[in-house]
């Protein structure tokens, strides 16, 4: 049996997401926005889908609006933001291990003249409060911030930055990816203090193409497109129902007991990887699903081939970065050694600890067949 151990990256859709795609798709196809029977019943079945993933996000169904990805949400909010406070100020404090959805474009606000800090975490993969409270400026306009970090799971301290940016009395809104935090550990969007959050459905077992975006009551984003006046016109184009029902069913899904699950699973993991000669643990992860060791000496990039040709999937760092050493275990600083073998390993509530041991043994096989690099 095949071990997939790579779902940070993506999961498989569960049973209930797919078929209640289907259903839409052939079934409730209409186009919510059309006047007729079919129209009016999807747009009934959307505000019920709405209403369900509002619920597990912890939050009023107006406030959330559906994207087709986490890297549509993150742009959105930091664009929004800026744009909200463009007479207010025009720095941007962002941490240095958000995902690149968050880096590049405010690399790119910055190419226009932005002021951007840079975060640093400690060598644990955490961003310092007391960094955090000191980057704050009268003109910081933006603070996006990730809840979980996908290549170390360590959870950042958002609601900590809400309170800094209360005390400090700037204009900052608060923003957070919580691509990897959402129905994996428990927060609302009002307990964290966050003006703007982003959730991405493939990660949690819907299909890609559908991601979720929670934006404050009373804050009215700019639109990212123009068009139509879907999504209270702030996210013109016909929705997609057939991924919003599959998402609403994904959320259905996920059962209470699965973080505990992951949990188990990943300190199983953590505890059995110990069989392999040198492995390293990089990151334990406070979020249940991801953690990171390194077989140094071992190139990620050979790891992440020879294992798959032994039927596992593991990671190098996220998907979006294939090739490059990942700026996240970058900024822990690693030595280069370790920094080079570093593997993901991420899981869904399908996973067993017979994929772990495939993992462990796949790992022992390497170090008896390959020489380690010095
Ligand atoms: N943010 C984080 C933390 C992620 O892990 C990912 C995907 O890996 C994204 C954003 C981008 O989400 P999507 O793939 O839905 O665009």
């Amino acid at each position: 049996m095949p071990a997939y151990l790579d779902n940070a990256a993506t999961t498989r859709v569960c049973p209930e997401a797919a078929r209640a795609a289907l259903e839409v798709m052939t079934e409730g196809f209409g186009n919510p926005s059309s006047g007729h029977a079919a129209g009016r019943a999807a747009a009934a079945r959307l505000a019920e889908d709405r209403a369900v993933v509002a619920q597990r996000l912890g939050c009023a169904a107006e406030e959330l609006y559906f994207t087709s990805c986490g890297t549509e949400g993150d742009n959105w909010s930091i664009h929004a933001a800026m744009e909200f406070n463009k007479r207010r100020g025009r720095h941007i404090v962002v941490s240095a291990i958000e995902h690149s959805a968050v880096l590049e474009p405010v690399r790119a606000l910055a190419a226009q003249g932005c002021e951007v800090t840079y975060l640093k975490p400690d060598k644990s993969g955490r961003i310092r409060c007391e960094d955090l409270q000191a980057a704050l400026r009268p003109d910081t306009a933006l603070v996006s911030l990730m809840l979980v970090n996908n290549e170390l799971g360590t959870l950042q301290p958002v609601r900590q930055a809400a309170e800094a940016i209360r005390r400090s009395g700037c204009p900052a809104l608060l923003h957070t990816d919580a691509v990897q935090a959402f129905l994996k550990v428990p927060f609302t969007p009002a307990e964290l203090g966050a003006d703007l959050l982003t959730v991405s459905g493939h990660k949690i077992r819907a299909p890609k193409g559908i991601g979720v975006q929670y934006v404050r009551r009373g804050l009215e984003p700019s639109p990212l497109l123009l068009g139509g006046g879907q999504e209270q016109g702030r996210r013109p184009g016909t929705e997609p129902t057939a991924q919003i029902a599959a998402l609403a069913a994904a959320c259905r899904a996920w059962d209470d007991s699965f973080p505990a699950h992951l949990s188990a699973l990943k300190q199983y993991a953590l505890e059995t990887l110990a069989a392999v000669p040198g492995l390293e643990v990089v990151s334990a992860g406070d979020a249940p699903h991801i953690c990171a060791v390194s077989l140094p000496g071992y190139p990620s990039e050979m790891l992440v081939r020879d294992l798959s040709d032994q039927g596992v999937s593991v990671s190098s760092g996220s998907a979006c970065h294939k090739g490059k050493p990942s700026h996240v275990f970058a900024a822990l600083g690693l030595p280069k050694r370790t920094l080079m073998g570093v593997l993901r390993i991420s899981f869904s509530p399908e996973n067993t600890r017979a994929d772990v041991d495939a993992l462990r043994d796949g790992l022992i096989q390497i170090t008896k067949t390959r020489i380690a690099m010095r």
